[in-house]
C-alpha cells in the first residue's frame, strides 16, 4: 500500500451541512480530534519516541482546552460510529510548554510523521493537513477580497460580501516513469540530495489530459518521447494539496535533453540496479525515495515486475 492512501473513514458528506448534528458530535465525548499545530499533526508519546507512532486523538473537550472552539475544525468522518475531526491549534504559543498537552504527545512535521504511522493514521494526516492548509490560505475571497466564512463541516467557504463559493481544491500531478527496454528514466531535482534521483512529475495544466501532461513533462524536462502511457496509481500528496497520478510510459529511445532550470540531471537505470536499490541495496551515486513517495512504489512495481 502505498502511504497516504486507503483512507478508512466514512466521510458521510450528507451530514456535513447539518450543523446541529455537527456540533453535536463535536461535543460528544465518545468522538475523536486530531490538533495540527503549524499543520504538524499530534502524535502520541513523548518526541523522542520511536516509531510505529500513533496519531493523539484527543477527547474534545481536552482538544478546546488546546485549540479553543473558534479555530477551524474539519469533521474528517465515520470510523464506525466514531465521529472523527481535524482541528487547528492557534500559531500563537509552543504547544509543548502547555502541561496537559506534553504529557499526552508532541507535534511532528507532516511527513516525518506519515513515515512512522500506520496506513490508516497516514491517510488521517493527509486529509486533516491538506484541509486545514487549505482554509489558512482561503481567508479571502478570491473574487472580491472580502473574508470567507468556514461552512458545511470544512468542505466549502462562502464569501460574507458577493456571496461566491469556495471549494477544496485537489491539484493534479502527473508523475512518470519512462521506460526504454531494460531501462528507466529518472532525475534529480536541483534541490534533491546529492546522489537522491525519482521519476520525474509536473502539474497537469488546464485543457490538457493526464496521457497529454506526461507527454509534456517528458518533453520538456529531459526530451524524451514517449507513446504508450498507462495509468498506474494515485496517491493523495498534502503538500499542500497535490493528488499524484502515477504512470509508466514507453519511450522512442533513449536520448536525453536536460531542462538545465528544472534538472541538475537525467540517468537511464538498468533494471536490475533498480531491483538492487528497491532493495535496499547500496549502489554508489544513486538513491532512490523513499516508500513514502509514489515514485519509489513506480519503480519497484517496474523493477519488480509487480505492475
Ligand atoms: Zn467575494
Amino acid at each position: 500500500m502505498i502511504p497516504f492512501t486507503g483512507n478508512p473513514l466514512n466521510r458521510a458528506s450528507e451530514r456535513r451541512t447539518d450543523q446541529n448534528w455537527i456540533d453535536s458530535r463535536r461535543r460528544d465525548p465518545s468522538s475523536l480530534v486530531l490538533p495540527l499545530w503549524r499543520l504538524q499533526p499530534f502524535l502520541a508519546g513523548p518526541e523522542r519516541s520511536r516509531p510505529p507512532l500513533k496519531l493523539g486523538l484527543l477527547k474534545p473537550q481536552v482538544a478546546d482546552a488546546i485549540a479553543g472552539t473558534d479555530t477551524i475544525c474539519i469533521f474528517l468522518g465515520l470510523e464506525g460510529e466514531t465521529a472523527l475531526f481535524a482541528v487547528e491549534v492557534p500559531d500563537r504559543a509552543d504547544p509543548a510548554k502547555i502541561p496537559s498537552l506534553a504529557s499526552l504527545g508532541h507535534f511532528r512535521d507532516a511527513r516525518t510523521a506519515a513515515s512512522s504511522v500506520s496506513l490508516r493514521d497516514a491517510a488521517l494526516i493527509a486529509q486533516a493537513k491538506a484541509m486545514i492548509d487549505w482554509h489558512q490560505r482561503h481567508g479571502f475571497c478570491p473574487k472580491c477580497g472580502a473574508r470567507t466564512k468556514l461552512m458545511d463541516a470544512g468542505y466549502r467557504r462562502l464569501c460574507g460580501q458577493c456571496n461566491s463559493e469556495h471549494f477544496p481544491r485537489v491539484d493534479p500531478v502527473v508523475i512518470m516513469l519512462a521506460t526504454h527496454g531494460d531501462a528507466c528514466l529518472v532525475g534529480r531535482g536541483k534541490q534533491f540530495p546529492s546522489g537522491m534521483f525519482s521519476a520525474l512529475a509536473g502539474f497537469v495544466e488546464p485543457g490538457e489530459t493526464i496521457e497529454e501532461a506526461v507527454q509534456r513533462e517528458l518533453m520538456e524536462e529531459a526530451g524524451v518521447k514517449v507513446s504508450d502511457i498507462k495509468y498506474h496509481a494515485t496517491q493523495p500528496w498534502p503538500f499542500p494539496s497535490s493528488l499524484m497520478i502515477g504512470c509508466f510510459a514507453k519511450a522512442q529511445s533513449r536520448d536525453t535533453r536536460v531542462d538545465e532550470n528544472e534538472l541538475a540531471e537525467v540517468r537511464w537505470i538498468e533494471r536490475s540496479v533498480a531491483r538492487d536499490l528497491i532493495e535496499g541495496k547500496p549502489v554508489a551515486g544513486v538513491k532512490l525515495p523513499p516508500p513514502i513517495a509514489i515514485a519509489h512504489h513506480l519503480i519497484r512495481a517496474w523493477a519488480l515486475d509487480e505492475k
